[in-house]
């Protein structure tokens, strides 16, 4: 496998190659599972600490804070949904333009360690409350 490398030390780093992915089986471990099951059943699962009551999304099986198991404390996540940041795309992966530019952002909920990553329809802003329109891997969601 030859690896084309470009950029600098502390500049993106970008490569082109094949990877032979078909070899490997990869798991999300029981929490993982878990919570890619809640998406499909159209819920946010987070896990809460125990001790320090924190609530990770994506769920996890251990604080790291506190550094014990959260596996067995998962819950549903109804927090207000914000955009905590994004990115406009302008181009495809081969530099193309795209039609109509593609905004993807980072989803916090309020009260919960973590995010997901989204497709963003509408105009977005940071801070700004959106609706969870699709579960799947990224979220879609739309700014209210
Ligand atoms: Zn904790």
């Amino acid at each position: 496998m030859a690896w084309e490398k470009r950029g600098t030390e502390g500049s993106l780093v970008t490569w082109y190659d094949n990877m032979e992915v078909e070899a490997y089986v990869y798991t999300a471990g029981p929490v993982g599972e878990a919570f890619i099951k809640g998406l499909n059943d159209k819920k946010i699962l987070g896990s809460r600490c125990p001790k320090c009551g924190r609530v990770y999304v994506p769920a996890r099986m251990y604080c790291e804070y506190c550094f014990i198991k959260t596996e067995d404390t998962l819950v549903e996540v109804k927090g207000r949904a914000y955009i905590y940041t994004y990115t406009t795309v302008y181009k495809d992966h081969y530099g193309n333009t795209l039609q109509t530019p593609l905004h993807i952002g980072l989803i916090k909920f309020e009260g919960v360690t973590g995010g997901l990553l989204a497709y963003i329809d509408g105009k977005p802003e940071i801070g700004k409350e959106v609706e969870i329109v699709s579960y799947g891997i990224p979220l879609k969601v739309k700014v209210k």
